[in-house]
């Protein structure tokens, strides 16, 4: 039965999968890596149409990337957040400029790697017969099986027991565009699941979906605006926020010298940012005119700080 389950999975595939997504046609490990890297937390739309083809077009190998400065990969990383993973990248195309490890083990070792980046650089670029489990997967695998305790390990080991022995690599696709495209958190589309007649949790499917509150930090940040001969002074983050980024200089709030608020997001961060008049400015400023930045390594906030600037003239 299981193999039955195994070839419908496949066939419906081949008919709907998403075969376009440019690191499902390369054998390429380190694009395949970077793909994964880059689709933690990112729409998979604004990974392939933006990020992964520009980053790829500055850095195409590991080799390449390896030799870059932090602030290059930092600047092609503006706009996607959670910085941590392009130090991340960065530092392991530094260990590993040639190529990565073949095996789990050796690539759980390297800067950011875990287990599910391990899985899917074995499975999808070494064609391993591994199991995979991203969240997608994960809800599947939790309703085939009607799996109603969480439990991690025991999601690791039915994803491994049903890869398919021979197309391990498809399988594992084809499990990722179910979750995505069938056997969705709301509203499953059972009637057109191919794992339909052997489900066990098809009848239940809602209480296998995990319904985590998202949890919002709410900051307040002060920033101080200060121009002169049409440059602006902005200082290098020492922040954890935007480290080693640039960004407006704080400064503590005088009611007097208030010029606007408004609100950012931030990863789970959901900011209110005031801004005001800067009279003193610190010795470690750096002057940008405004054209210098464009390509610069400033974070969102401080790009929606400029284009504000900009429209009040
Ligand atoms: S039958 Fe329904 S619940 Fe089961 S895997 Fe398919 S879509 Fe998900």
């Amino acid at each position: 039965m299981i193999q039955q389950v195994r070839d419908a999975l496949l066939s419906w595939y081949e008919k709907h999968g998403r075969h376009e997504l440019p690191w499902r046609n390369t054998e390429d490990v380190y694009h395949i890596y970077l793909s994964e890297v880059m689709l933690q937390q990112t729409q998979v739309k604004r990974v392939m149409e933006e990020y992964y083809p520009r980053f790829l077009e500055k850095f195409p190998t590991l080799g390449a990337l390896s030799l870059a400065k932090e602030e290059e990969v930092l600047a092609l990383w503006s706009g996607l957040g959670y910085y941590s993973r392009a130090r991340n990248l960065h530092a392991t195309a530094k260990l590993c400029p040639n190529t990565l490890p073949k095996t789990q083990k050796e690539l759980v070792k390297l800067p950011g790697i875990g287990r599910y980046t391990a899985s899917a650089i074995c499975s999808f670029a070494y064609h391993q017969r591994v199991g995979v489990v991203d969240t997608n997967i994960e809800r599947v695998i939790k309703r085939f099986f009607a799996h109603h305790e969480q439990s991690d390990a025991l999601i690791w080991q039915s994803a491994e027991e049903f890869v398919n022995p021979v197309y391990p690599t498809l399988h594992n696709q084809a499990l990722m565009d179910l979750g995505s495209l069938v056997c969705t958190a709301t509203n499953p589309k059972c009637g057109e699941c191919p794992l339909e007649p052997a489900c066990r949790g098809k009848e239940e499917a809602e209480f296998y979906t995990r319904r985590q509150k998202k949890v919002y930090e709410a900051l307040e940040l002060f920033y101080g605006i200060a121009v002169q001969e049409g440059k602006i002074a902005l200082k290098i983050s020492k922040g954890p926020m935007y480290k080693g980024m640039l960004e407006l200089p704080a400064v503590e709030p005088i009611e007097e010298d208030f010029i606007a608020e408004f609100k950012h997001s931030y990863t789970k961060y959901r900011l209110t940012v005031k801004l005001y008049k800067l009279a003193e400015v610190q010795d470690d400023v750096l002057w940008f005119e405004k054209d210098a930045l464009k390509d610069a390594h400033i974070s969102s906030l401080t790009r929606k700080v400029l284009k504000y600037l900009e429209d009040i003239g």
